[in-house]
């Protein structure tokens, strides 16, 4: 299937059905993410269970994109351990923002639908949003902007 048409078919059913859509009750781990710049606002609920992710939530007001990263990342964390999601979050940052060497073997599997926003520079931090808080939350900062000290993609 042609990348541009299956990137589509992704968007649509992440927003159709939303994985792990919610709000843990007693999440180990949370933290709110925020993107001034689109008005995506996320909320990341995970419970850590020896250094690993047993269960994550999300829950939010976001733009396609953003909704549709963070349904996907859920899924490819969970179960994962902390170091194998903190890796993942380095690897999708990476491709979202061009830098990701192609040499380099990776785990972002289906994860690659999202490459082509690194094009589309707009829409770059509704993509890496959910990453960005799940790295926050793993780092027990309770919130996080995409703008300012903590932006993920400096000098856009
Ligand atoms: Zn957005």
């Amino acid at each position: 299937m042609h990348s541009k048409q299956l990137y589509q078919e992704v968007i649509l059913d992440h927003n159709k059905k939303p994985r792990n859509w919610g709000r843990l009750e007693a999440p180990s781990h949370q933290a709110e993410g925020l993107n001034p710049l689109c008005g995506d606002h996320i909320w990341l609920t995970v419970n850590v269970t020896d250094s690993r992710v047993d269960d994550i939530a999300v829950e939010g007001e976001s733009c396609a994109i953003c909704k549709a990263s963070a349904s996907m990342m859920t899924t490819n964390v969970k179960g994962k351990s902390v170091d194998e999601a903190e890796q993942l979050v380095n690897e999708f940052r990476g491709m979202a923002t061009g830098s990701l060497e192609e040499s380099q073997p990776n785990n972002l599997g289906r994860l690659k639908v999202f490459e082509g926003v690194k094009d589309l520079p707009s829409r770059v931090k509704c993509a890496i949003l959910p990453w960005h808080t799940l790295h926050a939350a793993l780092h027990a900062e309770s919130s996080v902007s995409t703008e300012g000290a903590n932006d993920p993609v400096p000098g856009s």
